[in-house]
């Protein structure tokens, strides 16, 4: 019966935890079935999905545009040719991830033989982020379907185009009976946090993180965290300054105009290159969105007039304000802010303490590189790190002592498009990982499996416990 519970705050019918309550019994008798365990049923719901994407490209672009004024080309590349991607890695390598692995034995258990064998952990839930409202949500989904679960999307209220078409598409295009779709706010999350899963996969704040954390302790389920932070950028004087600049411009106002958890959010250079950093970033903006960046259709808006009046504290900061070198023009109406650079800005302000998840760039210097290691480490573990350099010991250095959930030498934010490298935070900026088979392996229980025959059976560990047995 429904396939999807559309949970309309104010309409006769509210997502309450009643619902929720029923949706996980109706969810945990499909589920014992057995039927998501066939590779058969995994293949075909994989092929669903990337079907669903193929399908509705128009449309998905479409949402995203209404809901983050997000450019086509950031949409067909960023959400839905990633999502297709990890489709077919899941689809290609889904039989060699399900195959159970053989595993060593002792002395301690001669004669015998061991596997580990992965089984779906059951019922889980996905609560997605606003951001990439589309790939954040589909792609959890890929891991719980291939490691063979039953799942519950909860989409991003913020983003309510996207989340509608979600709820409708994953209606027509996927089982229904395994997997659903549950709209809605905080009331709704509540209420599906309510229950007992077998995983919960969250993707958001910190804040919402810890709720999450704390309702899956109720009942010792797991949780996968996808958070965010403060993801510093060093920048060596040693450097194709042009190409290094582009990048750093395509992590950050390329993608979602800041909005991207991996977005750079800081850089940190040293005061005599400053200038000519700062010099190359205007240049490279001004070529790629033109005198008024406010009208260009190249850049997403903020999301929402409460994260609008969020980025403007942010910048409107005594003690920060002055700092403006580049940009720095907003249009409320339109929720529009434009490309700003922002220099020297004292380390205790709010925008060096808090994430700031939009397009607003402070560069912070130092009089030697090195500084920088110690600076990035003082604070919580950010959810990526760059570094630009062609100095081989620096790299060696940065990767040996700076912590973060990703590093990428010489550019930024690609290695989430890397689906061999897990893709996830540390600390503060998250618990767990996924991407292509740490997805799989995120949503699997890996069992145990030892095989024992009847031949080797030693006297030794039954009683009575004599001194000979110990050797005494
Ligand atoms: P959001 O506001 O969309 O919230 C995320 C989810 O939490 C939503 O589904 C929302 O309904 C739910 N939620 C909100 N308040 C809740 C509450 N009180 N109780 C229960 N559920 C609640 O997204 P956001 O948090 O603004 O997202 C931005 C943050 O997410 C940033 O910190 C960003 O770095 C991080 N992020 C991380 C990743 C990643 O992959 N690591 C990706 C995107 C965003």
């Amino acid at each position: 019966f429904f396939s999807v519970i559309m949970a309309v705050e104010g309409s006769k019918k509210v997502f309450d935890a009643e619902e929720a309550s029923l949706l996980v019994k109706e969810l945990r008798g499909t589920f014992a079935s057995g039927r998501t365990r066939s590779y058969e049923w995994r293949i075909s719901q994989l092929k669903a999905l990337l079907k669903l994407a193929d399908d509705n490209e128009q449309q998905v672009a479409d949402a995203l545009n209404s809901d983050l004024s997000k450019p086509q080309l950031e949409s067909i590349v960023y959400e839905i040719a990633l999502l297709k991607n990890s489709c077919k890695a899941a689809l290609k390598e889904l039989k060699h991830w399900m195959t159970p692995e053989k595993a060593k034995t002792s002395i301690t258990t001669f004669p015998s033989s061991a596997e580990i064998v992965p089984e779906p952990l059951g019922v889980v839930l996905v609560i997605s982020a606003w951001n990439y409202p589309f790939l954040l949500s589909l792609d959890p989904i890929i891991g719980a379907i291939a490691a063979g679960n039953a799942v519950v999307l909860k989409p991003s209220e913020i983003a309510p185009a996207t989340s509608s078409l979600l709820a409708k598409l994953v209606g027509e295009y996927m089982d229904g009976s395994f997997i659903r779709v549950v709209e809605g706010a905080v009331a709704e999350t509540s209420a599906l946090l309510e229950q007992k899963w077998d995983k919960i996969f969250y993707t958001g704040n910190g804040r919402v993180g810890r709720i999450v954390m704390a309702a899956a302790a109720k009942h010792l389920t797991p949780v996968l965290l996808e958070l965010g932070g403060k993801s510093p950028v060093v920048v060596d004087s040693d450097i194709n300054l042009q190409v290094a600049t582009r990048r750093i411009i395509a992590g950050k106002w390329c993608c979602n105009n800041g909005q991207a958890c991996i977005s750079p959010d800081y850089i940190i250079t040293t005061k005599a290159y400053a200038p000519k950093l700062v010099d190359a970033l205007k240049n490279e903006l001004g070529t790629f969105y033109g005198k008024n960046p406010l009208e260009s259709k190249d850049l997403s808006r903020v999301v929402n007039s409460n994260h609008f009046a969020r980025l403007t504290k942010l910048l409107d900061e005594d003690k920060v304000s002055g700092k403006i070198i580049h940009g720095g023009e907003r249009d409320e109406s339109k929720l529009r802010i434009a490309p700003t650079i922002l220099l020297d800005v004292p380390r205790d302000s709010l925008i060096m303490t808090e994430e700031i998840f939009g397009p607003l760039l402070p560069i912070i210097t130092v009089e030697k590189l090195e500084e920088s290691f110690d600076i990035i480490n003082s604070g919580t573990k950010p959810l990526a790190a760059y570094l630009f350099t062609n100095n081989k010991k620096l790299k060696e250095r940065f990767v040996m002592s700076v912590t973060a959930g990703g590093l990428v030498v010489n550019d930024t934010t690609l290695h989430l498009a890397v689906d061999t490298l897990p893709f996830g935070g540390v600390g503060e900026s998250g618990v767990g990982a996924y991407h292509g088979k740490f997805s799989f392996d995120a949503f699997s229980h890996k069992k145990a499996v030892l095989y024992r025959s009847f031949i080797g059976d030693a006297a030794v560990r039954y009683p009575p416990y004599t001194n000979g047995k110990v050797g005494l």
